[in-house]
């Protein structure tokens, strides 16, 4: 509590975009001859690395380069279709008009996560937003290690709001506390099993900054 800075995960946390995920997956599934994919099901076996998460999914480990190319070009056809969770527009401006500074942090391509965060307006809310220039050879804690020098924050004032139990993981290695947003990309069972604050609601990060 007492938080002053905001790092948001950004597909999930403030994109709503699981659906999609399922979509696209679902599909590459049924072309290899396997089942479509629920949402729930998807729920329970997405996580990282991506690569054991293809091998949940029923594929064969050495194709992950092939799988993981053929996911991004469906994804980023689409991705402008996904909107903000309910509630994320405002739980932002409330942050900012608090006077509290918030940074993006996410593993996806840094140029789609400007263009995204761009598309939706959102980029007076933060004083960075973090994506990787290349996802195999920075993870998603070294570039939060490097977000948080780049901006002086100190790790005791900063709250982490991500989706999955990698954004728990990313946020112990930072030394910041993480409260998480069950979105649609994993089951609520397994957040509760993290040991940190679950939100079911955006707005209730507001409370956990004692706005
Ligand atoms: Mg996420």
């Amino acid at each position: 509590m007492g938080y002053r800075r905001l790092i948001w995960d950004w597909n999930g946390t403030l994109l709503d975009d699981a659906w999609l995920a399922v979509e696209v997956m679902s599909h590459m599934r049924q072309r290899q001859g396997l089942p479509p994919l629920a949402g729930e099901q998807y729920q329970r076996l997405f996580g990282f690395p991506l690569q054991d998460y293809c091998v949940r999914l029923g594929f064969a480990a050495g194709d992950f380069p092939a799988l993981n190319a053929e996911f991004s070009r469906a994804y980023e056809a689409r991705r402008l279709e996904c909107s903000l969770q309910p509630g994320a527009a405002a739980v932002l401006a409330a942050v900012r008009q608090a006077g509290l500074e918030q940074a993006v942090l996410s593993a996806y391509h840094q140029p789609f996560l400007t263009q995204i965060v761009g598309h939706l307006g959102l980029e007076p809310h933060f004083a960075a937003v973090a994506g990787l220039d290349n996802p195999y050879a920075e993870g998603k804690a070294a570039r939060g290690k490097r977000l948080l020098k780049e901006l002086g924050w100190a790790p005791d004032q900063v709250l982490l709001v991500g989706d999955t139990d990698h954004d728990c993981e990313v946020a112990a290695a930072l030394g910041v506390a993480c409260a998480l947003f069950p979105s649609g990309h994993q089951h609520l069972d397994r957040l509760e099993q993290c040991g940190v604050p679950v939100v079911g609601r955006l707005e209730e990060v507001l409370e956990q900054c004692d706005l």
